[in-house]
């Protein structure tokens, strides 16, 4: 757009050069081809009853047409452009006056004028957009030639403001919704990022407890109790120590996966820390849950965590298995959950201990 400096506002005649900035200007405001609203209806009604005339109409000048945001005596919506004398009234600034149609050499001829309804008079104030450009008119128009008073002037110039003043409050308020949600999206979209662990993706321990908290919650106003696996990767410490650190991260990529992989969708899968992870299993028993922590050593045994190295890299990890009840607290849920792989690790790794039944 171009700067104020070089708009046509201000200046006698508006460049159709312009024309394609103006149009973009008009798209701006989303007003072409939106229902009929009350505020420009009783602005319409208001010209018509200070100017004394029978027609009255909020008019925007588009490409091909013009487009009546509201009218009072015309009885259509928009009419082709080369009827238009609109058109010639966006060309300046200020109030576009022709007494007596079929005296202007540019209207004589105009079927409007020459046939119905026979307008012999018109007046439009314009409408001009925040930054210069021509949109419409606000204009009066009747069925015999005559003038307007000087207040009848200055009260149409002063309506088609008001209709300019009410169109930039709907764009204000529009953009103004439209970043509301932007704000919603990045709040939502930055709640996420903190939930999550930043390099697997899963819930991090704070929102995994609350998760958990949620899930006790049910369990306690009658939900099935759910399980609690909490896993431990073995001798963790020396995929770093051999393979870097980077290619311990991988690991621990490709090792949640596989927990993707081997739990169902339903279960929440959560980064305990380091290389502990921590699975809730709503509705499973204690027996699904050893089950699933089998098929998990499984498919660990049988998977290569990294995909360079010779000979492939194998690990194995430790898990215990404990029921979230109702009866005891969250608290004490994880701490015997946390004595059960230890005493999995204890016992020699690579296997699953779970809470007597
Ligand atoms: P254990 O079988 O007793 O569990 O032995 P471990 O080596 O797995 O346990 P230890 O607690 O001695 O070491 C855990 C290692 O995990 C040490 C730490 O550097 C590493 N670790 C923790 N978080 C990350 C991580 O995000 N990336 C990488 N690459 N390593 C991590
Ligand atoms: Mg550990
Ligand atoms: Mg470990």
């Amino acid at each position: 757009m171009p700067s104020p400096t070089t708009m046509p506002s201000n200046v006698d005649t508006y460049s159709s050069k312009y024309e394609k900035q103006r149009l973009q200007a008009l798209a701006n405001y989303q007003v072409l081809d939106t229902p009929e609203e009350s505020a420009f209806d009783e602005i319409v009604e208001v010209a018509s009853i200070i100017c004394e005339a029978p027609i009255s109409v909020v008019n925007f000048v588009d490409r091909d047409r013009q487009w009546f945001k509201s009218e009072k005596g015309l009885g259509v919506r928009e009419t082709p452009l080369d009827v238009s004398i609109c058109k010639h009234a966006i060309l300046q600034p200020g109030l576009f006056i022709v007494p007596d149609t079929t005296q202007d050499p540019r209207f004589a001829n105009n079927p409007l004028v020459t046939g119905k309804p026979h307008l012999r008079f018109y007046a439009g104030a314009l409408l001009e957009s925040h930054d210069g450009y021509p949109l419409g008119t606000l204009c009066v128009l009747d069925y015999q030639p005559r003038e307007l008073t000087e207040r009848q002037c200055f009260a149409l110039q002063a309506l088609a403001n008001q209709v300019m003043a009410h169109l930039e409050l709907m764009l204000a308020h529009r953009e103004q919704a439209e970043l509301i949600l932007e704000l919603k999206t990045t709040r939502h979209e930055l709640a996420k990022r903190a939930a999550t662990d930043p390099l697997t993706g899963l819930l991090n321990r704070r929102d995994f407890e609350q998760r958990l908290n949620q899930e006790l919650a049910l369990i306690q106003r009658g939900a099935p109790p759910a399980a609690l696996i909490l896993i431990d990767l073995d001798h963790f410490k020396k995929v770093n120590d051999t393979l870097g650190h980077q290619a311990g991260d991988n690991v621990l990529l490709r090792f949640t996966e596989l927990c993707r992989e081997a739990f169902r969708q339903s279960d929440v899968i959560g980064r305990w820390g380091g290389e502990e992870f921590v699975v809730m299993l709503p509705g499973s028993s204690l027996a699904e849950a050893q089950q699933a922590a089998e098929r998990f050593h499984e498919l660990l045994a049988t998977t290569p965590m990294l995909e360079d190295t010779s000979p492939p890299l194998y690990i194995t990890a430790s898990a215990g298995v404990c029921s979230l009840t109702g009866s005891s607290t969250l608290d004490e849920c994880l701490l015997r959950a946390d004595e059960l792989l230890y005493q999995a690790k204890e016992q020699g790794r690579n296997r699953t201990v779970c809470e007597e039944q």
